[in-house]
């Protein structure tokens, strides 16, 4: 937990919003500002600031993320027709929320 964290808030219920699944160690929760007509977040429950500050215990984390990736994908129906998974790294690779989180867009 990070004060000041948007998405800190809004794994630990400070700011309420509506999660698609939740397990031990993610949410998953819609883009408040869509890109297309999926667009969801897959935000680990632990702050990490970006891809560049994961350490060896988060292999799991990152591998656990891409599944679910995967998985909301086919409950949204976009498996077939086919979608992007996006990690924005920093400034310079359009990063916003310096918590980690990879969009699902499809
Ligand atoms: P980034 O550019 O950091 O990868 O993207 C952050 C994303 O978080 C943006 O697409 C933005 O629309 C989304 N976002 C920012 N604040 C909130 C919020 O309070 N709630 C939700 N659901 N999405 C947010
Ligand atoms: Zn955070």
């Amino acid at each position: 937990m990070e004060k000041d964290c948007i998405f800190c808030k809004i794994v630990n219920g400070e700011i309420p919003t509506d999660f698609l699944y939740e397990n031990d160690s993610l949410v998953v929760f819609k883009d408040i500002n869509p890109q297309a007509p999926v667009h969801l977040l897959i935000v680990p429950k632990k702050h990490i600031r970006s891809i560049n500050d994961l350490t060896e215990e988060d292999r799991k984390i990152v591998s656990e993320m891409i599944i679910t990736g995967r998985d909301m994908a086919e409950k949204e129906s976009v498996s077939k027709s086919g979608y992007k998974l996006i990690f924005h790294v920093e400034k310079g690779g359009g990063q916003l929320v310096f918590h980690l989180h990879m969009h699902l867009i499809g």
